[in-house]
């Protein structure tokens, strides 16, 4: 008679969430990766891990990575030799998740705020902290995002406010170039913005031979309530400039607002829902 196939069930390793069984009987290690970055110390380290111990490695959609194929038996050498050169199990489950970010101005010709060192404050102090539901940040340093932050608990996303010294402006027309909303242009030998159109990238500002487009006013959009996973929503703007030294203490009152309010398992959508868009502004704002 054919022996019985043994079940597996999902279970976690110790008391991390971020080291978990998979169906092919091994342990999937999830690395906390704030903002997708690396040192190439870490990159060799991941790659002689999973050598040794495991099988494959897989790069997750929120910017992580995992070792895949690793023997319950091997688990605690393999983390301690993450460890060793700084990299942990990050986060699965009811807590703050790793933080998403693009490269934002320390490398992207197109950005409008810096985002990597934002990623890493907000990834220091807020990740693994437990939530009501799953929360999910994301970062892109401009209006056209490759992060989504839009489809996060909560979305930021970098912006700079142009303005025009006619005193300087030639009128060369390379600002009217860039744009990509159409929301600039020459009238009478002079650049001007149409505010309405502006979506405040400033990539006019990062052209201007003259320096006669400069930058009035920088920070970031908030998004709050967006999902990615189905049905995915795009999340309601909290603030549509928020100045980059306010960022911090805003996440934490959101923060506040949801522990205070949500039930066990409720996502920030389903919250804000619950309470009405405006009465959650205006617990989080005041
Ligand atoms: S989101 Fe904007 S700033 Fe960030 S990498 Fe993409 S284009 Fe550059
Ligand atoms: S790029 Fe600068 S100088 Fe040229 S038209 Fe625009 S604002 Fe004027
Ligand atoms: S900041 Fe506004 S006017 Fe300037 S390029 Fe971007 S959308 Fe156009």
């Amino acid at each position: 008679m054919a022996q019985a196939e043994k079940v597996l069930k999902p279970r976690i390793y110790g008391n991390m969430p971020a080291v978990f069984l998979r169906k092919d009987g091994r342990f999937e290690i999830k690395l906390q990766i704030t903002g997708g970055m690396l040192t190439p110390q870490q990159v060799q380290r991941v790659g002689e891990v999973a050598s040794m111990y495991g099988s494959q490695v897989h790069l997750t959609m929120r910017q992580e990575v995992s070792i895949l194929g690793v023997p319950e038996e091997h688990l605690e050498k393999a983390l301690a030799e993450l460890k060793e050169v700084g990299l942990r199990p990050g986060s699965a489950g009811m807590v703050f998740r790793n933080v998403v970010s693009c490269l934002g101005a320390t490398y992207c010709f197109k950005a409008a705020a810096e985002t990597i060192t934002l990623a890493r404050e907000i990834g220091n102090r807020f990740t693994g902290e437990k939530t009501p539901g799953p929360l999910k940040v994301g970062i892109g340093g401009c209006p056209f995002p490759c992060t989504r932050p839009q489809f996060n608990e909560i979305g930021l996303m970098g912006r700079v406010r142009p303005k025009i010294d006619l005193e300087k402006c030639t009128g060369c027309g390379k600002c009217v170039e860039v744009c990509k909303v159409g929301a600039t242009k020459i009238v009478d030998g002079k650049a001007v913005i149409d505010y309405n159109k502006c979506v405040m990238c400033g990539r006019c500002v990062a052209v201007c031979p003259e320096a006669a487009k400069y930058s009035a006013e920088k920070g970031f959009i908030v998004f709050v309530g967006g999902r990615g996973s189905w049905p995915p929503h795009e999340g309601w703007t909290l603030c549509d400039m928020v100045p980059r030294e306010e960022i911090m203490p805003l996440i934490e009152r959101i923060l506040q607002v949801y522990r205070d309010g949500a039930k066990p398992g409720m996502r920030m959508r389903e919250f804000i829902n619950s309470l009405g868009f405006e009465e959650f502004k205006r617990r989080v704002m005041g």
